[in-house]
């Protein structure tokens, strides 16, 4: 029997086992789109702001200011642990994708 199975069971939270992925710190502000916190939308538009060095996450469709909300790094990669693969994304950098199963294209702003 296994041991480690035990301790380390099921019932761990997998987030745990996950690598957070990005060279920010977990604690900075990054702004995501209402529709994704609250409408559970995927994320589909990525910035990395080359002025100030911020996190944009939104869900491609429009958005007012009002969308906005500002939460840490680490609660964007809690919530879609997908965003790991363009946790490197340069300041000045876009990446887009047109559904979740896509993969990202990246680009210069
Ligand atoms: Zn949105």
């Amino acid at each position: 029997m296994c041991l480690l199975g035990k301790v380390f069971g099921k019932d761990n939270d997998k987030s745990l086992n996950l690598k957070y992925p990005f060279i920010d710190a977990k604690n900075i502000a990054a702004i995501i789109c209402c529709h994704v916190i609250k409408d559970n939308k995927p994320i589909l538009y990525v910035s990395h702001d080359a002025d100030d060095g911020m996190w944009q996450f939104l869900c491609g469709g429009s958005h007012e200011e009002k969308d906005a909300m500002v939460v840490s790094l680490h609660k964007v990669y809690l919530h879609d642990t997908s965003v790991s693969s363009i946790a490197t994304l340069p300041l000045g950098g876009v990446a887009e994708r047109k559904d979740i199963n896509s993969t990202w294209q990246i680009y210069r702003k």
